[in-house]
């Protein structure tokens, strides 16, 4: 038997996914918990009656009014998240989007439970502390975004030492084919339309900048113990092979299958087994698949991670808070397209460059990055 699932950003693109997941397969949905008390979160929280239901945030006013029609099982702030994810004997969704999901991360694996991460920024951030939490207290970290649950299948019974290289597929986006000459004047609503993907709002801006397979690279590199020089991009528009593992005798192995990131999802809480899932059929007769070079002018942000990636420590954690506060601006209408990866590379030189040991280093080093690309923003409008 699957054991209770606690669904963090359970309003989202993948906790509203993680729920459909849960109902077909029957698991118990034990605590649903999102930033704010919104009426998704009421019309989930009627679907899940037994379910305990967090709200990380929100004004005294919206709480009130969220307790009046939800009822006493209502917990506020993020320490009940916390305290959720630290439940021994639990699956931990952790679908938040940004860093603030690190938290929750570090408490499901010090509680020795499964962890299902979508959330990517966890790694990025606080690769090394959420590594020295996996090993002391053993836990388990299994990724859902895409490429690195393709990765993570692919290496499954292989030897470290056996591995040449992960390769990385991307979409390319909205703007694949695009001079950078012609990204400047591109707008939100442009960005916002992802060729093959739905997702939520940041990570499908991250995916027009590619600033998402950035990040992705860190996250592969912290997750498979990788270097940086046997991690390569390559561009597939088709979505259909989510990434693949070259190993040292020349063989590889790739995984494929329909863009439907409920299989991923449901690949982190029923491995090692596997079950029937929601996504349609699939079939390989009739499709095209095409592989072809990622444009690194076009797309700075794959070179700005690999560095970032390279110098390690507080850089990869200042990456991603600069580009969480870009992102906003830029969909806010206050910083153009390319200024997104411009702030980002001038955060990360501008931040003092640290080693991060402790939770606190990460979370200091994503307050200056956030700082200081705010203020590089506001000196640029
Ligand atoms: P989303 O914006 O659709 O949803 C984010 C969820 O996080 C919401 O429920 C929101 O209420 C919650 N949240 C935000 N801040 C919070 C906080 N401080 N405390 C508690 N909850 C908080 O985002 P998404 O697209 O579902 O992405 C979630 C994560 O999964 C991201 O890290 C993203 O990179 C990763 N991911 C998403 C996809 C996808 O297809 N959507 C694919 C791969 C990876
Ligand atoms: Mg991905």
């Amino acid at each position: 038997m699957t054991l209770p699932l606690v669904v963090l950003g359970a309003t989202g693109s993948i906790g509203t996914q993680t729920l459909e997941v849960a109902d077909n397969l029957g698991l118990d949905v034990a605590v649903v918990a999102a930033r704010s008390p919104s009426e998704h979160l009421v019309e989930i929280a009627h679907r899940y009656p037994d379910a305990a239901v967090i709200v990380a945030g929100g004004a005294a006013e919206e709480r009130e009014r969220f307790v009046a029609s939800v009822g006493a099982r209502v917990q506020f702030g993020p320490e009940p998240m916390l305290a959720a994810a630290a439940t021994a004997g639990r699956i931990v969704m952790n679908a938040i989007v940004g860093a603030a999901g690190l938290r929750a991360t570090l408490a499901g694996l010090e509680a020795g439970n499964r962890v299902a991460l979508a959330n990517k920024e966890s790694l990025v951030a606080g690769g090394p502390v959420v590594s020295t939490a996996l090993t002391r207290h053993g836990g388990e970290l299994i990724p859902v975004d895409s490429e690195h649950s393709a990765l993570h299948q692919c290496l499954v019974g292989e030897q470290a030492d056996s591995v040449a290289r992960l390769l990385l597929t991307a979409s390319g986006g909205p703007f694949r084919g695009r001079s950078r000459e012609t990204l400047a004047s591109v707008t939100p609503d442009e960005a916002l339309r992802h060729p093959t993907w739905s997702m939520g709002r940041r990570i499908t801006i991250d995916s027009a900048t590619m600033f998402n397979k950035g990040l992705e690279v860190v996250e592969a590199h912290n997750l498979f113990g990788v270097a940086y020089d046997r991690i390569s991009i390559v561009v597939h528009p088709q979505s259909i092979l989510h990434s693949a593992v070259e190993f040292v005798d020349g063989s590889w192995k790739a995984h494929l299958g329909r863009p439907d990131m409920r299989i991923p999802i449901q690949y982190a809480l029923t491995t090692p087994g596997r079950m029937a899932s929601l996504a349609d059929p699939f079939t390989l007769a009739g499709l095209e698949l095409t592989f072809e070079q990622p444009d690194r002018v076009a797309f700075p942000a794959i070179d700005i991670a690999f560095e970032a990636g390279r110098a390690g420590g507080s850089a990869p954690a200042v990456m991603n808070a600069a580009d969480e506060i870009a992102v906003e601006a830029f969909l806010q209408g206050r910083l153009g397209f390319l200024g997104i990866s411009d702030i980002v590379a001038r955060a990360i030189d501008t931040v003092e460059w640290r080693e991060l040991v402790t939770v606190d280093d990460v979370i200091e080093a994503d307050r200056e990055g956030r700082a200081v690309a705010a203020s590089l923003i506001a000196s640029v409008c």
